[in-house]
């Protein structure tokens, strides 16, 4: 249990530990101005945003926050959602009936898994970021019925990115949709910290629909998918998560208004957070830890058994270092891992100290 503000420093449990284990990558999450912005937020528009969007719920500030993230992600449009499990569940059961296919790669976050089995339409998984095996598939695929390719931007459990130019023209070829879910690239990847999109430079027109969290880099709650008027539109008249479901509180819009801002402005937390990881990596390697190759700030620590596993996160507990086991079925049978995450409020010694403590345990 926290007893302190998310941060890189906090009270656990009553202990005082370094944690490792938020997506608040950018320190956002408890910024003066954001929580300024709340608060001024809170005195203007009150806390509960009183209802849905579409009955009385949709103030200026949501607005003001579509058309902000519309700009920033270079999508003609954006419409919040209260979390990305609902915006996931949302687009796809929206765009997908019976007779459709979605293909996902294999290691989605659930919340995709869950929108693509809800959604109606045959579902198929090709393997992690292989988009050889996704062609296959796609080739035999019912000419009849839309198709949808899904995949996470940067994977959640493994930080590695998926092979987006490929699955872009792929989609191409094959007249298929192709969705992003940018939960952990956004905020962290790109000049403007816009993403994969934006560091691979994909335009609405590679990637129709871009989905990503307010919950992680920028140090909020929500999510939103940003994309085409016809998009947009869509998803306001048909996607149940979206209609049938509490406004987000509209003083988090503006918390969330402030951190984009600081997000796009402000590129040292994103440069500190990219040479962060560099040291992790390359001090990881040193030590002979398994670790897997990440584009991102996540960086997993594979140790292979569970019990192993928490035992680990245990150890690192007392020493002061806070690191959630992350085990199956969240990751395949036999790769539970510990979740390194990194944040741009981190320091050299931090890392230090928990390179030389993950060494002691694991070997
Ligand atoms: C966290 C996450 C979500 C869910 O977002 P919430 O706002 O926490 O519901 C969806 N997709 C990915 C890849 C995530 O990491």
């Amino acid at each position: 249990m926290l007893e302190t503000a998310q941060g890189v420093k906090v009270k656990v449990d009553g202990r005082n530990v370094i944690n490792f284990c938020s997506n608040d990558y950018l320190g956002l999450a408890s910024h003066p101005k954001v929580i300024q912005a709340l608060q001024q937020g809170a005195e203007q528009y009150g806390v509960g945003s009183g209802s849905a969007h579409l009955i009385a719920g949709h103030s200026q500030a949501h607005h003001e926050l579509e058309l902000a993230l519309a700009e920033f992600t270079g999508r003609e449009r954006a419409l919040l959602f209260s979390t990305g499990y609902m915006a996931n569940i949302g687009v796809m059961t929206a765009l997908l009936n019976a007779g459709d296919t979605v293909l996902e790669d294999r290691l989605n976050h659930a919340s995709l898994l869950d929108g693509g089995l809800s959604s109606g339409a045959r579902f198929q998984r090709y393997a992690h970021a292989n988009s050889q095996h996704l062609a296959e598939q796609l080739a035999k695929a019912k000419a009849k019925g839309n198709k949808l390719i899904v995949t996470d931007g940067v994977f959640s459990m493994d930080g590695d990115m998926a092979p987006l130019a490929e699955l872009a023209t792929l989609a191409r070829e094959h007249k298929a949709w192709i969705m992003v879910d940018d939960a952990h690239g956004l905020g962290v990847l790109g000049a403007q910290g816009g993403g994969v999109l934006e560091q691979l430079q994909l335009t609405q027109d590679d990637v129709p629909i871009l989905m990503a969290t307010l919950g992680k880099a920028l140090g909020c709650c929500g999510a939103f998918v940003a994309g085409s008027e016809a998009l947009i539109e869509t998803l306001i008249q048909s996607a149940r998560t979206f209609i049938y479901t509490t406004a987000l509180p509209p003083a988090l819009a503006c918390a969330s208004l402030t951190s984009l801002t600081l997000l796009r402005d402000e590129a040292w937390r994103r440069d500190k957070l990219a040479e962060l990881s560099v040291y992790f990596s390359e001090g990881a390697k040193r030590l002979g830890l398994e670790i897997l190759p990440s584009v991102s700030a996540i960086h997993p620590v594979i140790i292979g058994d569970s019990g192993k596993a928490l035992a680990v996160s245990q150890a690192l507990l007392v020493d002061g270092l806070w690191v959630t086991a992350i085990r199956p079925p969240t990751v395949p049978k036999g790769s539970a891992r510990l979740r390194v995450t990194l944040s741009a409020e981190h320091d050299k010694a931090d890392i230090d100290y928990l390179l030389t403590r993950l060494a002691h345990h694991c070997h």
